[in-house]
């Protein structure tokens, strides 16, 4: 029998080992010359265009036909400057990635050569054949049309030689069928109520945006001990392998010295992130061995995914030429602390103020306290969507796992802003308030600064945590696009900032004073937000039941998480704020089911391939030679003699027998529940039975397999081991 294992790890350890380059140029030098920043804009394009282009950026005015020719053929000329050869326009559709379909410049010019052509139409508008995009119904294939239009506010930028355009992905009935223009619309309603609520206390605030910094985690294997692992190519994970004996106990790896390898790749990616404007600034190690971290300086929240998405690609391409391969699943190795994608999110004025961030005087410290409540009431009343929003079959194995934020969505605030929000709720009186009690609750406010100094109060176990001047959402995945948990929180706030301007306005109307309105609204809202707040240990099991008695969900898994959606409550709120209609949103409940299921189906699949095709031939393998070697001994000793002398043999054969039965019956009974689930026509409820019935039986499988693994002669065993895939450089 071949042993592809055996071969991956000559392969590694034969590897040359590359020098680490150093770099020539400044970053500065070429920062952003592969996107067609607002700087190649003005030197590209006729001043009319470019004015029109920042206000379509800014204020998403639309662009007409003869400027959209103006900046394509702008666009072609600075692309092709850079040796581009084709165009694609690039999007989101709900497959959870990107996706592009690249056309050439080329047009022949009939007389038997040809020229390059891109004009405005096909900058603006494309029309792929998108009938195998993922569309929850919304499209039937007989009317399988789909548009992408492009959306000016992210930059074009290079890839290789292709020129590729963000744009957003739609039916042609206008519905939705990506990730984008939810995005988009909630991005647009979060700036017009935050706007608002801002002439309280700042007239010149004329526009607030969302801003996103994201961390995304991820693990580095060699690609040959990927390519001998079949999960790994084809599920992202590792579906056996025993727990090597040294792990993350040792807790070396965390902000350790970043392997020569490894660093030589990160450089390398950097830099190509870097020439595409991408601010990516923070690496290191994470706490699992081979496990990292990139995170850039945050940015407007659709360009910042934007940029995410292209970074997991950039991940994967430059990896490979490091002999890498990248894995970005939020659970690749069970016993090892999985990857998650923190989301940090704050809201910006066009006046250059932090609304998260704690003020300096009693104005801005009420402006401060009141988006600060306003978004810890916006994450009580819409936990669960919020939830639905992180769910998926990889942050399963992630969310309650001990080592990341659980299930249970709950905010941190820290002990500093829990005083405060303390005596806002004890000294604000519901009739007029007093002149003691103006003073008391303005000495709080005024306490506000040293929130700065308490920013290290971190708690690491909350799902939703503050961080002295923004929020830092962990539940998100590290395989997750940003958009789904943005387009969430972006449309709670929405909605919520709404309501409280309406009834600020209600109280100042009956003759409230501006301020004593805000205060009582906000500390209506501290009341009935309080059960949110949770400054315990997330892990702990304690938190567990104290939860249920607040009352809060504890959605353990993706069907049941993806339920939220369909509630009377959230379809109420994604129409009211005008994200998502009802049909779009049962479109999209649909699809990550099925997506659910699918990502189950090929784990089961492939796990059971590997156990019958690879693993019990091995085993067997291993018994024939160890019944012969008995055989051997009773052969030349004698049945008596050797049955003292075969005790190792006899006891190891046993183990293996035993084992190898009970792993045979389990991937059979893997087999027949998958069928059986397959056959039921309702997508939830097959997703429920893979939740239910398919998932703990690959469970099962796995114990016996990695038992298997144990007892096994090393050089038998078909897959590279895990301390194989996290320890050989
Ligand atoms: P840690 O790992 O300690 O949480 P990092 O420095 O890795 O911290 O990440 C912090 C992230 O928060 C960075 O991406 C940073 O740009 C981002 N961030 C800082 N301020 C804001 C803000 N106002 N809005 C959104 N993100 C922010
Ligand atoms: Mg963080």
């Amino acid at each position: 029998m071949s042993n592809y294992r055996i071969t991956a790890i000559e392969d590694v350890l034969e590897r040359a080992p590359k020098a680490l380059e150093t770099p020539s140029r400044k970053i500065s030098e070429y920062y952003g010359d592969h996107a067609f920043t607002l700087s190649a804009m003005r030197e590209y394009l006729t001043e009319e265009a470019y004015d029109h282009v920042v206000s379509a950026m800014q204020d998403g005015i639309r662009i007409d036909r003869k400027i959209a020719d103006q900046v394509a053929s702008a666009l072609k000329e600075w692309a092709m400057a850079r040796g581009a050869t084709h165009y694609t326009h690039w999007f989101q559709p709900l497959t959870g990635s990107t996706a592009e379909k690249h056309d050439s410049f080329i047009q022949p010019d009939g007389r038997g050569g040809a020229i390059e052509r891109f004009d405005g139409s096909l900058l603006v508008q494309q029309e792929p054949d998108a009938s195998s995009f993922p569309n929850g119904g919304i499209r039937s294939t007989f009317e399988a049309r789909g548009y992408t239009l492009w959306d000016p506010s992210s930059p074009p930028f290079l890839m290789g030689q292709t020129l590729c355009i963000p744009t957003i992905f739609i039916a042609y009935t206008g519905q939705s069928l990506d990730n984008k223009v939810p995005l988009l619309k909630a991005l647009t309603a979060v700036d017009k109520a935050a706007t608002e609520v801002c002439q309280y206390f700042d007239k010149n605030v004329t526009k607030v945006v969302a801003t996103l910094g994201w961390e995304q985690e991820y693990f580095l294997v060699d690609k040959a001990l990927y390519n001998a692992r079949p999960d790994l190519a084809q599920s992202g994970r590792a579906l056996i392998g025993a727990a090597p004996a040294k792990g993350q106990q040792l807790d070396d790896n965390y902000f350790g010295s970043i392997p020569p390898r490894v660093m030589a790749f990160m450089q390398d990616f950097e830099c190509e992130a870097h020439k595409l404007g991408i601010p990516v600034t923070t690496r290191h190690n994470e706490v699992a061995p081979n496990q990292f971290e990139v995170a850039p300086v945050f940015e407007e929240a659709n360009l910042a995914n934007d940029h995410n998405l292209l970074l997991m690609d950039l991940l994967e391409n430059v990896a490979i030429r490091h002999d890498f391969r990248v894995l970005v699943h939020e659970k690749p190795f069970a016993g090892l602390n999985g990857s998650g994608k923190h989301n940090n999110w704050s809201l910006g004025t066009n006046t250059g103020v932090n609304l998260l961030k704690p003020g300096v005087n009693p104005k801005t410290n009420l402006r401060f306290l009141t988006f600060f409540v306003n978004t810890i009431a916006a994450i009580h009343r819409h936990a669960d969507v919020l939830r639905a929003a992180i769910a998926g079959a990889g942050n399963d194995h992630r969310l309650g796992a001990n080592e990341a934020p659980p299930a249970i969505i709950s905010a941190f605030i820290g002990s500093k802003l829990t005083e405060l929000l303390d005596a806002v709720e004890k000294n604000v009186s519901a009739g007029k308030m007093s002149p003691d009690e103006k003073t008391a609750v303005k000495l709080e406010i005024g306490r506000i600064p040293e929130v700065m100094l308490d920013n290290t109060d971190r708690n690491r176990t909350s799902p939703f945590a503050f961080t002295g001047n923004k929020f830092e959402f962990r539940a998100v995945g590290s395989s997750a696009n940003c958009a789904v948990p943005m387009t969430v929180l972006n449309t709670i706030m929405a909605q919520q900032l709404s309501e409280f301007k309406t009834a600020v306005d209600g109280r100042i109307a009956k003759g409230d004073k501006k301020d004593e309105a805000l205060l009582k609204e906000i500390q209506k809202l501290i009341k009935e937000s309080k059960a949110i707040r949770f400054e315990g240990n997330g892990y702990g099991e304690e938190w567990v039941k104290e939860a249920a008695k607040r009352g809060l969900s504890n959605l353990m898994d993706t069907p049941s998480a993806l339920s939220v959606w369909e509630r009377k409550e959230t379809v109420a709120l994604f129409e009211e704020v005008g994200v998502l209609t009802a049909e779009e949103i049962s479109a999209r409940t649909e699809v990550e089911l099925e997506n659910y299921v699918m990502k189950l189906q090929i784990e089961a699949r492939v796990l059971g391939d590997m156990v019958t095709n690879q693993v019990l031939p091995a085993v067997m393998d291993y018994q024939s030679d160890l019944l012969a070697n008995i055989q051997g001994f009773m052969d030349v000793f004698g049945d008596h003699a050797a049955d003292g002398m075969t005790t190792a043999q006899r006891n190891i054969l046993e183990g293996l027998s035993v084992g190898l039965s009970a792993a045979y019956s389990s991937v059979e009974m893997l087999r027949t529940e998958r069928c059986k689930i397959n056959e039921v026509e309702d997508m939830k409820a097959r997703a429920e039975g893979y939740a239910a019935v398919v998932k703990p039986l690959m469970d099962e499988v796995r114990v016996q397999v990695d038992q298997l693994e144990k007892l096994t002669e090393d050089s038998r065993w078909p897959f590279p081991k895990l301390r194989e895939l996290l320890f050989t450089r």
